[in-house]
């Protein structure tokens, strides 16, 4: 029978996000700068057979939208299986993937193909360089040239995550609006988070969202109503701009109220908050079918320790080294 997953605080998650890697091949200067390193002794990622049991107790779970991110996830090999397999699930309406973009022109259709049908890629800029000088990798062309691609595929949502950074960005608003003007594309600012491994960076390049926001504000976008069980993102359009713009602002006040996520790394550990202090593994029950029942009591138990919020605002950003190793 089909349940549902909520906490003390009456959260209901329907929505998860799943790495399945935290290697990558970008070395985005606030996530892994010196690139991806291998712990040596580290635990393997999840074989597939172990995310088929997780995505099987997720249906059950009254699950609805799982999200394939890492590290990079298409750069495992079995990704376009793990992708068909989670489509494969009635219950789970939404696949949606979180993508660098690298090889994107080539492997779009695939990702179509495989059941996919939302799509973020992230972009922090649209300058060819400044891309290269974030990133430390070359292609955004090809990107380009990908996205255009996928907006001609009936894909239901094409997202662009861009993470805001002061000196880098911040004042390329005119330039982000123009590029969405004649297109389908929801624009999402995300505002740079804290790590432990980005202190440098972060205190150099932190923006608050609201001060864009405000912006465009004054610019006659508008804010859209919030559509019942929507996250934490506040979603912006404008009658003369055919793509919208969205805010991930943790730092702002009641972000939390609104969560609908739970994120499960690689490793096969649930992490309640993208802040928590704590992973909590599901690996062991998930080596055999017959556990399902194990695994799902597990989730609904773990969900009673969820807490209300973060603690950012008194500068606890939890355990997460970098992104690369949750998700995001
Ligand atoms: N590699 C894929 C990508 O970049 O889209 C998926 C994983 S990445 C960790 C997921 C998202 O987290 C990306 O949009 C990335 O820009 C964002 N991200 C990484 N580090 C961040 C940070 N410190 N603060 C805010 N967003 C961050
Ligand atoms: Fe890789 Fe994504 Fe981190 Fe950039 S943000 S280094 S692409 S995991």
């Amino acid at each position: 029978m089909r349940q549902s997953l909520t906490d003390p605080y009456g959260r209901t998650f329907s929505y998860i996000r799943l790495s399945i890697t935290d290697r990558c091949n970008f070395k985005c200067h606030y996530c892994l700068p010196n690139g991806y390193q291998c712990t040596p002794g580290q635990e393997k990622h999840l074989e597939l057979e172990e995310i088929k049991r997780l995505i099987n107790g997720l249906d059950d779970l009254g699950v609805t939208k799982i999200r394939i991110t890492g590290g990079e996830p298409t750069l495992r090999p079995d990704f376009l299986k793990i992708a068909e397999y989670i489509a494969s699930k009635p219950h789970i309406k939404t696949v949606a993937l979180t993508t660098n973009g690298f090889r994107l022109k080539q492997r779009i259709q695939s990702y179509y193909d495989a059941g996919i049908n939302h799509l973020n890629v992230s972009i922090d800029s649209l300058d060819p360089a400044t891309f290269t000088a974030v990133t430390q990798m070359r292609g955004l062309e090809g990107i380009f040239e990908g996205l255009a691609m996928a907006l001609e595929l009936p894909f239901s949502h094409v997202k662009i995550n861009t993470v805001l950074l002061r000196g880098i960005n911040d004042q390329s608003l005119n330039e982000f609006t123009e590029w969405i003007k004649h297109r389908p594309i929801s624009l999402r600012f995300i505002e740079l988070m804290r790590a432990a491994d980005n202190k440098e960076y972060f205190e150099a390049h932190h923006v608050h969202a609201s001060n864009v926001k405000n912006q465009l504000l004054e610019q006659g976008w508008s804010i859209k109503p919030r559509e019942k069980n929507a996250g934490p993102a506040v979603e912006l359009t404008h009658p003369s701009y055919e793509g919208r713009i969205g805010f991930i602002a943790p730092y702002s006040k009641d972000f939390c109220s609104t969560c609908n996520r739970l994120r499960i790394t690689s490793r096969g550990e649930l992490r309640l908050c993208l802040f928590g202090n704590e992973n909590h593994s599901l690996r062991p029950h998930l080596q055999k079918d017959e556990d399902k029942d194990q695994l799902i009591a597990k989730i609904h138990k773990l969900l009673n320790i969820k807490e209300r919020s973060h603690h950012l605002q008194e500068g606890k950003y939890g355990i997460t080294k970098h992104f690369a190793s949750i998700g995001g």
